[in-house]
This record gives structure tokens, sequence and C-alpha cells, in this order.
């Protein structure tokens, strides 16, 4: 784990407000793992960090993902190229991706393409054939970035790929790995119990202290996202538990 001041380097817009930021980070983009998070930290800024999926890396940058859904994020989306953000990580736990299974499907819903890319460079290097299933509410709400062997589109109203979840748009593969709002995670887990799941709660430290992002277990008790997690095994988790709207449908 490092914390390091990096550089924003630059931003690039992959969907109707969704932009991705580009930070100088090179201890970081070096360990990272798929599945992994940064917590980030910016001044003048909220008390707390704020804790974004590393989503792809580029050399010595680590790029997070992200739309303005309140203050952190849309500061976040304020800052221009050449200021600090401070940057704690890489922390939690990724995807397992050791070799074995020959294909893999990679399942996101809006900003739960934010583990996908990295996910899919360790797949592939692992020897999977990749498959990404994209689904957002509609066309322009899809990150454009989504790649993989395969690319299957899926919106709610129909107006891009498949009519309907991305879940329902899953074919079959020996691995399914998800990440998107809770509701649609649930529904992985009724599907392919052994799915792999990234979780993204409410946070504060992001280093196993302050039990802020506690997540119930089906065995009972709680983990903490972001030691134990942020990635479970889907059928692992007590979903009745977990608000259905969570995360990122503050506008729906
Ligand atoms: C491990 C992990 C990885 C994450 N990866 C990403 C990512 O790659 N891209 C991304 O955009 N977001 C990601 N998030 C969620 C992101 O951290 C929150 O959206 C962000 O902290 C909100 O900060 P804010 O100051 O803008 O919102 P606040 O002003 O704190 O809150 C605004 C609204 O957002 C809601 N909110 C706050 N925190 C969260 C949260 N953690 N999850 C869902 N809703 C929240 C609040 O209920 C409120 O309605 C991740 C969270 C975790 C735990």
């Amino acid at each position: 784990m490092f914390l390091l001041d990096g550089n924003m380097v630059a931003r690039r817009e992959v969907a109707r407000g969704m932009f991705v930021l580009s930070v100088d980070a090179p201890q970081i983009a070096d360990s990272v793992r798929a599945g992994q998070f940064v917590n980030l930290g910016w001044s003048p800024g909220p008390l707390l960090r704020r804790p974004f999926s590393v989503y792809r890396v580029d050399g010595d940058r680590i790029e997070v993902i992200l739309k303005a859904v309140g203050v952190g994020t849309a500061q976040l989306l304020a800052m221009m190229p050449g200021e600090t953000i401070s940057c704690l990580g890489p922390l939690g736990h990724g995807f397992d991706l050791s070799p074995g299974p020959t294909s893999v499907v990679l399942v996101s819903g809006g900003l739960g393409v934010a583990p996908m890319p990295l996910a899919a460079r360790e797949a592939r290097a692992a020897g999977m054939h990749v498959t990404w299933v994209h689904g957002a509410r509609t066309a322009d709400e899809l990150c454009t970035e989504a790649d993989g062997d395969e690319v299957i589109w899926a919106t709610d109203d129909g107006s891009q790929g498949f009519a309907g979840t991305a879940v329902a748009a899953v074919p079959d593969a020996d691995l399914v790995l998800a990440c998107g709002p809770n509701r649609m995670l649930a529904s992985v887990a009724s599907h392919w119990p052994d799915a792999q799941v990234a979780v993204e709660t409410y946070m504060g430290c992001g280093t196993g202290v302050c039990l802020g992002c506690a997540v119930p277990l089906e065995r009972g008790g709680y983990d903490r996202a972001c030691k134990e997690g942020p990635v479970y095994r889907a059928a692992d988790i007590d979903w009745s538990m977990l608000p259905a709207h969570l995360p990122y449908a503050i506008s729906a």
C-alpha cells in the first residue's frame, strides 16, 4: 500500500456525464490488480477520502472513472490537469484470475464498468477468452471503452444492443465477474453463486480500521469491504441486507 501525491494529468468523457481521470501514481500503477481500489483525497476537499476502483493503468498512470453524484465527485471532476490528488492504494482484494478457466464473462452495469478493463487484461494474460457484457439505462450512458474478444451491449430501453438487463444477456462461461448496482449483483448471485462480484459500499478509511464499509454475510456477521473485499463470491453476501439502489442511482 502506497500513499503518494499524484498529478492529475488528463480527463476524458466516455459516456454522458462519465469521465476518466488520469493520475500519475507510479508505485500504484506498478502493483495494482484488477478489482482493487484507491482512496483519493485532495485539498480543499471533504474530510474523508473517496474510494474508486482502478479503471486502467497506462505506464506510470492510473485511471479512475466517475460521475458527479455528490460533493466529492463533483470536486474531483472540477479539478484541472496539474492539480494534485493524494492517492492511497492499491487497497482491498481484487478478482481471482488464476489460470484454469478458458472463458470469462465480465458483467458491468453503468459505472460498474470501473474494474473491468484491468480484469479483461488479466484474464487475457491468463489465457481466457473474454466476453464483456456492458449495460446501462440508455445508449448514451454506455461507456464507449468496453472491450473484449466479444462485447455485448445491453440497454434497459433497447436504444442499443440487447433490450433488457446486462444479466439477461450473459452467455455461458467458466467464470463470471460482475460489478454494478446491488440489485444487479443480487441477480448475478441468484444465477451464478460462484461469480466474483465487486461491491461498492459506503466507506471511510479504506484500511480496515473504521468499520464503515460493513458487508453482511450469508453465514451471518459482517466483513469489511475495504479489507476482505471489495470482491466477494456472490453467494457469500446476504443481499437482502444491502440497499438495492446503491450504488450510483442517486438520480434514479
Ligand atoms: C471499493 C469502492 C470502489 C468504488 N469505485 C468507484 C468507481 O470506480 N467510480 C465511481 O464513480 N464510484 C466508485 N465508488 C463509489 C464512490 O466512492 C462514491 O460514489 C463517492 O465516494 C461519492 O462521493 P461524493 O462525495 O461525490 O458523494 P457524497 O456527497 O458523499 O454523497 C452523495 C450521494 O452519493 C451516495 N454515496 C456516497 N458514497 C457512496 C458509495 N460508496 N456508494 C454509493 N453511493 C454513495 C450518498 O448516499 C449520497 O446520496 C466506489 C466505492 C467503493 C467502496
